[in-house]
């Protein structure tokens, strides 16, 4: 093999390599996604399982689960403080309060705003959708 063959053999590699190279970005990017996602999984069930965990043994006397409970009531009482400076509502019926946008006491269930009637749940509007749906399919047959 001749010294011209040489040089173009090592472009052509060169170029090779650089193709290489871009594929492995991509393939790197991809497979940090990959890993994102199964990490995010991963500390998703963790989490479940730890919070099936701390229901089941909160009230047993050997685990001490205490801090998590404190920390629980705290984050309750920092929501009632939010709460009351977004300008929170107080539930009529049991005194809970409620964040300024609630229609119905968090607690209760009591509607907020005093109103009887009927209001449109999310269900409702879902529902209409769906039937508006139905209706387009009919008129396309
Ligand atoms: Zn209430």
């Amino acid at each position: 093999m001749g010294f011209i063959d040489d040089i173009s053999e090592a472009i052509v590699d060169a170029s090779n390599d650089v193709k290489e190279r871009a594929r492995d970005l991509k393939e790197i990017a991809r497979l940090k996604r990959e890993y994102r996602d199964a990490e995010k999984f991963v500390k998703s069930r963790y989490e479940g399982i730890g919070r099936d965990f701390y229901e089941k043994n909160k009230d047993k006397k050997k685990k001490d689960l205490s801090d998590i409970t404190d920390a629980l009531n705290r984050m309750d009482a920092l929501q009632v403080e939010i709460d009351k400076l977004k300008g929170g509502v107080d539930c009529p019926a049991c005194g809970t309060l409620n964040n300024a946008e609630a229609v119905y006491c968090n607690k209760c269930g009591e509607r907020l705003d005093g109103t009887k009637e009927e209001a449109e749940t999310e269900e409702d509007t879902a529902e209409k959708v769906d039937a508006e749906v139905v209706e387009e399919d009919d008129k396309t047959k």
